[in-house]
């Protein structure tokens, strides 16, 4: 419906545009009227308003030419033809002319002088004016034979009459009119009698058949007598030219009025149409809670207005949601979502006090205005969050646990961007307890302040330091506890602060891991170990498998592969060198993605290590179906083992179980000669950790490659 309107409103600009470059009636038509005497004289306008009105009626516009066609005709100017001689002829001016065949009738008066008498045994003298000389030919056939007496004008024909110096005048009867109050009240007239001589109009144009008939329409419909009248009384002439133009305008009014409800119902149209999305965009159509962004635009107009207290922003989150999600089902999923918006509405509502919203998946927020102190605030807050939780398990048959990330500010604090950063703190402080089995309230206070301060900051040095070389990579070896020789080295990176020292990964990979960038910063580490190596082979060194760490896969598998393949060809190393570490937290849920890598690498010839095996919680029948060719134990087994039989007992049986399955052990963290000693009497093959060597700078690496070898 709405497509149709605005389809016929298109239609509508269309043809008015249209119409006002190109109007389709207009049209401008050379006429060449023999009555126009205007040459003759300038007091003449009774023709101008005469086509004035033509040009009204018929919409058309019109170059007025005159024509003295008896002249043409006979060659003879003294004795010009009428109007109805032409009539009767071709055209002497183009083939094409045409004559209207509508007569349409002049009105001319003749007026006798007191005591003349008009018979046939005497011929009349009669002034006439020189515009209606060309009628003279009509009224010898009207009148008795006669002489003409050219007067120049109107009024010198009056005084001709009556001076006597004629017998009769023949004027315009129209001319006549302005004469009335003048030199015609006065005179003495014996007979005056009204002629309506007729008159045609030649038509001159490519297509004067239809011009001539929408002329001779035009003339039908003006009244017999208006021509008259209307020079008669000026009012009437006006008058009688307002229907067609109030007809016009009346017809342009309900083209705009027809125009502007169209305007009006598409706007209408539109608003509900916008005001139907806008709730779509601000409405979450799950728990009929606010979207984020609905919240964050109300949050601004509403809770500006007050005036004191605080305002505590909390993100609420179930958590692992993904899990309940797949062991009960997203249905399930879904009503536990209803239940807590539910809940908070209920409790709270939408109000000036209190906004609730529902972002992605699990995350409820919620900004609540409050009268206390901070501490007051958030021990409330927290006892709410308790029983909320209590209350969602009961209601949805399900143990929930709900975490929650809060942050406070002042009313006045309120806009737009603070909304936004208040979330991003809410969720930050969220975040910063997600793997903790018993914190499950979380407070924006300073200490998280700085530590998010601190990796915004390191998210945004990033690339600079990458950059500005400010990354560096040590090596740390790898020992075959069998015979004490290095095997191979783990790459590690740092990064080198201005002031010399350097920060370790812990500080910055997370962050990086968070935000996706880690990935840039592997290839920066992989470039670097590929040139070592490259320095290396140059020197004569031999060379051993260096392991890099894979972050989170993010990448694509086989894009992957093939940027390690070019940087093996590009700096001329073999695969045989390079292997590659992926972390038990990636690789322990049987990830598909994982898998696929691996078989990747291993089709091309890489080796690949399961690094921190046993820090996370990954079955063992993971090693069955991910096809590692070594495992590299957590550092946690070995210090496990200090302070327990039980965990040594454990650590033993599953280098055997490794070894049994015939992939490479390797252990982490070897810090003692005991540690030493008890893998290798577990058949551990590899080592690695401070006993033997921290990660060392290439020149320290170098030099114990060459001892160690
Ligand atoms: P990781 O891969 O498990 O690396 C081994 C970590 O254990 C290294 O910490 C190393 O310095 C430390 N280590 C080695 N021997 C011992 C020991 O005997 N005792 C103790 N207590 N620690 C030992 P580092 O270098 O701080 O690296 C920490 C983590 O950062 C790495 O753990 C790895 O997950 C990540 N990482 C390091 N470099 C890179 C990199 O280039 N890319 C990626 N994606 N991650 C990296
Ligand atoms: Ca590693
Ligand atoms: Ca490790």
């Amino acid at each position: 419906m709405k497509k149709v309107f605005i389809k016929v409103l298109r239609f509508l600009l269309l043809a008015l545009v249209i119409n006002s470059i190109c109007p389709l009636k207009a049209e401008t038509i050379d006429v060449y009227d023999t009555d126009m005497y205007t040459k003759l004289n300038k007091d003449f306008s009774v023709k101008e308003d005469f086509w004035n009105l033509v040009s009204i009626i018929s919409e058309m516009t019109f170059n007025i030419k005159e024509y003295n066609g008896a002249a043409h005709i006979n060659g003879i100017e003294e004795l010009p033809s009428g109007l109805h001689e032409i009539a009767n002829v071709t055209s002497p001016l183009t083939k094409d002319a045409v004559l209207t065949d509508t007569v349409y009738n002049l009105e001319i008066r003749l007026l006798y002088a007191e005591g003349t008498k008009a018979d046939a045994s005497k011929e009349l003298k009669i002034a006439i004016t020189g515009d209606i000389y060309k009628t003279i030919p009509y009224f010898r056939t009207q009148l008795a034979p006669f002489s003409i007496i050219e007067a120049k004008t109107t009024s010198e024909c009056l005084k001709m009459l009556a001076n006597k110096k004629c017998d009769a005048i023949l004027i315009n009867n129209a001319f006549l009119q302005r004469y009335r109050l003048t030199e015609y009240k006065n005179l003495k007239i014996a007979k005056s009698t009204i002629f309506e001589v007729p008159m045609c109009i030649l038509v001159n144009t490519p297509n004067p058949n239809y011009i001539a008939s929408i002329l001779n329409k035009t003339f039908s419909q003006i009244p017999g007598n208006y021509y008259t009248k209307s020079l008669e009384r000026s009012g009437i002439y006006l008058q009688n030219r307002v229907p067609s133009e109030r007809l016009k305008k009346q017809i342009r009014i309900i083209c705009f009025l027809f125009l502007g409800i169209l305007l009006i119902y598409t706007i209408i149209i539109n608003k509900i149409h916008n005001s139907r999305l806008k709730r779509q965009i601000e409405i979450d159509s799950l728990t009929h809670l606010l979207t984020l962004q609905g919240f964050e635009d109300r949050a601004v107009k509403l809770l500006r207005s007050q005036h004191f207290g605080l305002l505590l922003l909390t993100e609420f989150n179930v958590r692992d949601f993904a899990f309940v999600n797949r062991i009960y089902g997203s249905s399930k999923g879904d009503s536990i979502l209803r239940i807590i918006g539910d809940e908070l509405l209920k409790d709270f509502g939408q109000n000036r006090a209190t906004l609730i919203a529902r972002g992605y998946a699990d995350n409820f927020y919620m900004i609540r205005w409050f009268v206390g102190s901070e501490k007051q605030i958030l021990q409330e807050a927290e006892h709410y969050q308790e029983e909320l939780q209590n209350v969602i398990g009961t209601k949805a048959n399900v143990p929930i646990i709900i975490k929650s990330g809060n942050a406070i500010c002042t009313p006045q604090d309120i806009s737009k961007e603070s909304i936004k950063d208040l979330i991003s703190k809410a969720g930050y402080a969220r975040r910063s307890t997600r793997n903790s089995m018993v914190e499950n309230f979380s407070f924006y206070d300073e200490h998280l302040r700085v530590q998010h301060e601190n990796e915004e900051q390191v998210e945004n040095s990033i690339q600079k330091a990458i950059d500005n070389k400010e990354f560096v990579v040590q090596y740390q070896p790898k020992i075959d506890l069998l015979t004490g020789r290095i095997m191979g080295a783990e790459a590690l990176v740092r990064w080198k602060t201005d002031s010399g020292g350097l920060i370790a990964p812990d500080k910055f990979i997370p962050i990086l891991e968070k935000n996706g960038l880690v990935s840039i910063l592997d290839r920066y580490v992989y470039r670097c170990v590929f040139s070592f190596l490259s320095l290396l082979k140059s020197e004569n060194i031999p060379l051993v498998p260096i392991s890099v760490n894979i972050s989170r896969l993010g990448h694509d598998a086989s894009e992957f592969v093939s940027h390690i393949d070019s940087l093996c060809g590009e700096f001329n190393i073999g695969k045989r060198y390079i292997e590659l570490e992926i972390e038990e937290r990636f690789a322990g849920g049987g990830d598909e993605a994982v898998k696929d890598l691996i078989h990747r690498l291993h089709e091309a010839g890489y080796t690949v290590s399961m690094d921190d095996f046993g820090s996370g919680e990954s079955s063992l029948n993971m090693l069955n179906e991910m096809p590692f060719d070594i495992i590299k134990f957590d550092q946690r087994f070995l210090y496990y083992a200090d302070h327990s039989e039980s965990s040594k007992t454990i650590l033993r049986y599953m280098v055997k179980m490794v070894n049994e399955l015939n992939m490479t052990s390797l252990c982490e963290g070897v810090e003692t000669k005991k540690h030493v000693q008890f893998l290798k009497d577990a058949g551990c093959h590899l080592a690695q950790g401070f006993y033997f060597a921290r990660p060392l700078n290439e020149i320290d690496f170098k030099k114990f490659l060459v001892e160690n070898i």
